[in-house]
């Protein structure tokens, strides 16, 4: 999975994508690895309509996000201003970090330093 949880991702297809000029920005809520799912906040909203009951005596209706597929989601660079397609590497002191594959910028840390990744520095 190229995205996790809070992570902000442009949206590139599906019925909330809008057009090349402006697609739509938003932040992972849910990552689902074994559908191959991400639950992105505002994205694939469906709404319940609910029958009055006691607890909700007016009844009404309940919004909710649906998961989209993984594959319908780019994570968004701050430097390209857009979803990019990302890499995976080590960082000089070991981490391993996504990678902006468009203009080269991290795009974070994944894991603790590890020496044995780590760039000699000779
Ligand atoms: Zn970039």
């Amino acid at each position: 999975m190229h995205v996790k949880r809070d992570d902000m991702v442009e949206v590139i297809s599906g019925d909330d994508a809008g057009d090349a000029n402006s697609r739509k920005i938003a932040r992972v809520l849910r990552v689902l690895p074994d559908e191959r799912k991400v639950v992105v906040e505002g994205v694939n909203r469906v709404y319940k309509h609910l029958k009055p009951s006691r607890q909700n005596p007016q009844g009404g209706r309940l919004s909710k996000e649906m998961p989209i597929s993984v594959s319908n989601v780019l994570l968004y660079c701050s430097t390209c201003r857009r979803g990019v397609r990302i890499g995976r590497r080590y960082d000089d002191e070991g981490r391993k970090e996504r990678y902006c594959k468009k203009c080269g910028n991290s795009l974070g840390a994944l894991s603790k330093a590890r020496k044995p990744y780590a760039r000699k520095s000779s």
